[in-house]
């Protein structure tokens, strides 16, 4: 039996995973370093405290459990060394896992630049764990505030670094939640500032122009400090400190201000671009070996006219499930199918009921519209697993009931 194995149980994985089981008698095996699919886009909303945990995340064995396939496992290992040779996979666990084909979407990480001291992993957007300190931070924050209502009640500052997607998304999330917070206790001290700094003379660098201007007035009548042009050189327990020679007291920072690509070793020997993803042929087979795919953010993926594909949701969606096909075509002896993928637009989630965002490149949306757009994308997303793991869920109870 041909066994297939994915490393990385996020979008890009999760969607490679959705077609290989399709084919009922190959053993395939999903291995994580986290025991849930991080569904990132939609953690501004934990952040802000406006969901919980169970909002942002996908139990994977549960998931696993969930669908039907009689020789699919699920394996919390984090993977350290692939022997590309030998097909074997070394993990942390001290667990090896063989491989007649494998899947690599073991993402990105956020790039920490080592230039700006006191920065580091405690300031990780990508992590859950951290994602979740800065919930608490928040809402300890607004706690703070009215424990200092009687007294001099100062300004709290709250600093996020980088002004892509990401980082206008939790900037604009956590102002919208705190004036919310503010008017509905009607509480007198209500000065939580939040500075967002982008190195770009911009938010939102590389969108289209309306786009910028729609979510920079967002952000503004939310209150937030726009700050462009600027970099952050260095942070301390109390101050982040601005290439434009000021800083800024500094309750919690998040930095939003970069990606590099997951590093797995027995694969630095692999061809990579500059941003260090690994370069793949129209069909997502490394260009190094045939037996393994690499899709999502850890590919460099093209167009069919060339061009580079942002790393989002929409391209792991798309170069997931054509790896998966792909694995499943070769295997059968098959002709492989190309990757075509196509960028379906983007939305901004700009605080409570209000997005931006562009369909197809073809027009700009505004409002609740956009707003009602993206939380119904972000639900077909879901729905599918959702119902998944309530399957698995149940087998889980009934296994308990009968032991
Ligand atoms: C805050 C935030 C907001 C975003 N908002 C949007 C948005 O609105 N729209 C959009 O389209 N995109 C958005 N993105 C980008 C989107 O989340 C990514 O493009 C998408 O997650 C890529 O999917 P992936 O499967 O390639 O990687 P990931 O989803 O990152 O999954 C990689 C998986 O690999 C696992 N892994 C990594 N290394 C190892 C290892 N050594 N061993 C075992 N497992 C490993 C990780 O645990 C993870 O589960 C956002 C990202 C962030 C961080």
């Amino acid at each position: 039996m041909e066994k297939v194995v994915i490393i990385g149980g996020g979008y890009a994985g999760i969607y490679a995973l959705r077609e290989l089981v399709k084919n009922k008698n190959i053993k395939i095996t999903l291995i994580d370093k986290n025991t849930y699919h991080n569904l990132q886009p939609e953690v501004y909303d934990l952040i802000a405290n406006k969901s919980n945990i169970a909002d942002v995340t996908i139990d994977l064995t549960t998931l696993c459990l969930g669908i039907d396939h009689d020789y699919l496992e699920y394996k919390n290992l984090i993977v350290r060394n692939i022997d590309t040779n030998e097909k074997k996979i070394y993990t942390e666990e001290q667990e090896i896992v063989t491989y007649d084909y494998l899947i690599v979407a073991a993402g990105t990480r956020t790039f920490f630049p080592p230039s700006i001291p006191g920065l580091n992993d405690a300031h990780d957007i990508k992590k859950l764990q951290w994602a979740m300190y800065f919930k608490q931070s928040f809402e300890n924050q607004l706690f703070k505030k009215i424990q200092d209502e009687a007294k001099q009640c100062e300004d709290t500052n709250i600093v996020v670094v980088g002004a892509g997607l990401s980082g206008v998304e939790i900037a604009a999330e956590m102002a919208y939640n705190s004036k919310k917070f503010f008017k509905r206790g009607n509480f007198s001290c209500d000065n939580l500032k939040i500075s967002l700094i982008s190195s770009a003379d911009t938010i939102l660098p590389g969108l289209n122009r309306d786009l910028i201007n729609i979510s920079h007035k967002r952000l503004k009548s939310l209150g937030i400090n726009v700050i462009t042009n600027t970099k952050l050189t260095q942070m301390d327990e109390h101050y982040a400190y601005l290439s434009n020679g000021t800083k800024i007291v500094n309750s919690f920072l998040i930095f939003t201000g970069g990606v590099e690509s997951s590093k797995i070793k027995g694969l630095d020997d692999f061809s990579h671009n500059q941003r260090g993803q690994l370069i793949v042929n129209e069909y997502l087979q490394t260009t190094n070996d045939k037996n393994i795919f690499a899709i999502g953010d850890i590919a460099e993926i093209k167009n069919q006219n060339g061009e580079l594909m942002p790393p989002n949701v929409t391209i792991a969606r798309c170069s997931g499930i054509c790896a998966g096909k792909n694995v499943l075509r070769q295997i059968n002896g098959k002709e492989l199918i190309s990757c075509k993928p196509k960028l379906e637009g983007i939305l901004i989630a700009l605080g409570g009921e209000y997005a931006a965002g562009d369909i197809y490149g073809m027009f700009t949306v505004k409002g609740k519209i956009a707003y009602e757009i993206k939380k119904y994308v972000f639900n077909s997303y879901r729905k599918p697993l959702l119902k998944l793991i309530k399957n698995g869920y149940q087998k889980l109870q009934k296994l308990k009931r009968a032991s």
